[in-house]
């Protein structure tokens, strides 16, 4: 059985996220969405809304894919958690350049720390690469419309966090 690890903060979950977990199930016959607890972002959301919002998502997309989904919150080590679920693979997802830096040494480090997992790079398609977490919440800070980058559930979290600025 191939099981996938796609980690990260989701906070919130975007339509980026998405279509990377939609690719990603392509791929695996269980895919495990790991949300990191990552107290040094400093979430806007908590563990537990985060969490309840990619569990909601992934009702619809282990329909549409056919493919187990199993959200697991992790506070450890990321190949640590990937032993902890069993996953031979890690996915990630590349946006730019600016991503691959980062990642091109994470996965340097990983491979050290564990050669047997191996990690997986897939892009989004074209109309969500440019999606980011951090710029969806600033957006929706000032009160711009965010409805091309999140669901309509997370529109509406993110709406209910910074209060509705229509006047
Ligand atoms: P992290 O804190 O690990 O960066 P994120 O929730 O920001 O957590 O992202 C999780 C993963 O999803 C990362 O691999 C990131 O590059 C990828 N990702 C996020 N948004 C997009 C997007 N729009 N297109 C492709 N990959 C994305």
């Amino acid at each position: 059985m191939r099981i996938g690890l796609y980690p990260g903060t989701f906070d919130p979950i975007t339509l980026g996220h998405i279509d990377i977990i939609r690719r990603a199930c392509l791929l695996v016959d269980r895919l495990v969405i790991g949300v990191a607890i990552n107290r040094d972002k400093g979430p806007l959301f908590s563990l537990e809304e985060r969490v309840a919002m990619v569990e909601a998502e992934s009702i619809t997309l282990a329909r549409e894919t056919d493919t187990e989904i199993v959200v697991h919150p992790f506070d450890n080590l990321l190949i640590d958690c990937a032993r902890d679920v069993n996953a031979q693979v890690i996915v990630r997802g590349l946006r730019a350049i600016a991503d691959f830096e980062y990642e091109y040494q994470m996965v340097g480090m990983n491979r050290v720390l564990d050669a047997s997992v191996e990690t997986v790079f897939l892009m989004a398609d074209a109309h969500y690469q440019a999606i980011a977490s951090k710029l969806v919440k600033e957006i929706a800070r000032l009160g711009g419309n965010v409805s091309n980058f999140v669901t309509v559930p997370v529109n509406e979290a993110l709406l209910e966090k910074y209060g509705s600025r229509e006047k």
